[in-house]
């Protein structure tokens, strides 16, 4: 489905450069070096995608021929005897609902955020920004978006025209361009809107989801596009984050180990600070399953009903 990986690195990444470095240069948002801070690991970034990118077409595959035998429901091709305009347009809608889903899960799981916190590691914005994405975050999410669309049956035009829109729109929306989408801004998610979404300041954590479109943030609640102002002030996570492709490769699967052991860990017993919980319990007259046990215990035996 997507085409070679050399292909995609040597002719498709100096095309993107250079569509994209020329509208950062005419319509800039914010000024900034054009070799800013990270750019070698988002060029990293951008080249292990390339592989992921077809590693994930083959399992989203494998993985809708397996749903139709073990379910036995066969779509065939239901959805491509459909006109390929309403088609694009069905896929954009199922994709940005699944996307924005998705998306939501990755900020509110602590072991996915782990995953997508290095996506929001970004300390300026422009479009190779969007390149940065961890391998569990992509393969994930192509996972949840494309094998529906797969199991439905749409035409292979149409999927095609919407992953050149997928990947338009995900180099705009990370790119350092000034772009006035009028009323539209309402409608479409254009850079104003994704580029709130990583704000550093956490008032504006946990907005602007949805990848193509404003309507599933408007209708949940969570769009935040302010009147006064295009862009925050600055981009990142206040959490302790890595820099480097390596280290932000690896570092989320040692904060998972890690926090696996911690959970494992027995916790030590300290006596002074039960004693005071306990108290704190009993005066507000919630007692924890221990004390209420132990209260059992005493009246039983003050009744002798237990020796
Ligand atoms: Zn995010
Ligand atoms: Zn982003």
């Amino acid at each position: 489905m997507s085409p070679s990986i050399g292909l995609q690195i040597f002719v498709g990444l100096p095309i993107i450069a250079l569509i994209f470095r020329m509208l950062e240069q005419c319509r800039p948002l914010a000024r900034q070096r054009l070799l800013r801070r990270g750019w070698k690991d988002d060029i990293a970034w951008y080249v292990l995608g390339c592989y992921l990118g077809q590693f994930s077409s083959a399992a989203c595959l494998g993985a809708m021929l397996f749903l139709r035998h073990e379910t036995g429901f066969d779509f065939g091709r239901l959805a491509a005897v459909q006109p390929g305009w309403l088609q694009i347009l069905e896929i954009v809608l199922i994709s940005d609902l699944l996307g924005y889903l998705f998306h939501r899960l990755l900020h509110s799981n602590p072991w996915l955020w782990r995953f997508h916190k290095v996506h929001h590691t970004s300390n300026h914005m422009d479009w190779l920004a969007a390149a940065r994405l961890h391998p569990v975050d992509k393969l994930l999410g192509d996972f949840v978006q494309f094998v529906p669309l797969l199991c439905l049956g749409f035409g292979d035009g149409p999927l095609l025209i919407y992953v050149s829109i997928l990947g338009f729109q995900m180099f705009l929306n990370h790119s350092n361009a000034r772009i006035n989408l009028g009323q539209l801004r309402w409608l479409i998610a254009g850079p104003d809107f994704h580029q709130w979404h990583h704000c550093e300041d956490p008032s504006a954590y946990n907005r602007n989801f949805a990848p193509h479109l404003v309507i599933f943030d408007r209708l949940f609640g969570t769009a935040h596009i302010p009147k006064e102002r295009s862009r925050p002030w600055k981009y990142g996570v206040r959490e302790s984050a890595p820099e480097g492709f390596w280290r932000q490769l690896v570092h989320p699967f040692q904060e998972t180990v890690l926090a696996a052991r911690t959970r494992l860990r027995p916790q030590s017993f300290d006596l002074r600070d039960w004693a005071s919980r306990t108290k704190v319990q009993l005066l507000r007259r919630e007692p924890s399953y221990e004390i209420r046990a132990a209260l059992l215990f005493a009246v039983l035996v003050r009744h002798r009903l237990i020796a």
